[in-house]
């Protein structure tokens, strides 16, 4: 899979995405990202992408010439589907970060900044989804572009291991979309806290009863 970002920092996903299973992916060549620098499309002598926004107000706004330039060169002659990170946009699941990586071999991520971008650019058909990553406002949309390619990237075939296995994890189907049980590892006792019989004694039948159960 292939998820190109459209962002005024690109050094900012440095870090959460070149180490562990996401540095892994882009080796085995399952997983490929494309940091592409808005400011690069600027225009004039300062490279501007932003502007103040029509009807006043605090902020400024990114404009929809440079936006749609970095859009459509990205794009090229293929196909993605572009998403823009946004707290207006319908909140990522589970499902939907299951569906993006079944349906999409290619994704296009722009991330606004300021006060958001243009509404022409949602408008005009440049971006097929808005997707926020919940209910509270961030500086910009790099980290909500690094949570939804993370958790994009663990649903792509190979990416983890055998014993990392996304299936039965919260909110997966296998666990009817719910958080998953609690874990426990050794010691047997810590502390006075005692890890539950049932997950001792190997009944196999009793455990998945005691897991299907502790799940809320
Ligand atoms: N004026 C906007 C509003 O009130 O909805 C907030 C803009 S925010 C300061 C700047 C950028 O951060 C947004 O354009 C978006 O790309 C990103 N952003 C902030 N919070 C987000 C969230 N919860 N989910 C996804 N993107 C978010």
């Amino acid at each position: 899979m292939r998820i190109d970002v459209i962002t005024l920092f690109p050094d900012m996903f440095k870090g959460p995405l070149t180490e562990s299973i996401l540095d892994r992916a882009q080796k085995m060549e399952l997983l490929e990202l494309e940091f592409n620098d808005l400011r690069e499309f600027g225009t004039g002598n300062y490279k501007q992408v932003d502007d103040s926004p029509y009807g006043g107000g605090a902020g400024m706004v990114m404009t929809a010439p440079v936006l749609v330039d970095a859009i459509e060169k990205v794009k090229g002659e293929g196909d993605p589907y572009v998403i823009y990170l946004s707290p207006r946009g319908e909140r990522l699941t589970q499902e939907k970060v299951e569906g993006l990586a079944k349906n999409h071999e290619w994704l296009i991520l722009v991330c606004g900044r300021y006060e958001g971008i243009d509404q022409r650019v949602i408008d005009g058909g440049w971006i097929d989804e808005e997707i926020s990553i919940g209910d509270y406002v961030l500086t910009g949309g790099e980290l909500p572009a690094a949570v939804l390619i993370d958790a994009v990237a663990r649903q792509i075939p190979g990416v983890l291991g055998k014993d990392e296995s996304a299936e039965e994890e919260s909110f997966s189907e296998s666990l009817d979309r719910k958080r998953e049980y609690p874990h426990y590892t050794r010691p047997e006792e810590f502390k006075g806290l005692k890890v539950p019989d049932v997950l001792l004694g190997g009944n196999h039948g009793e455990i998945d009863k005691w897991r299907k159960e502790n799940c809320k």
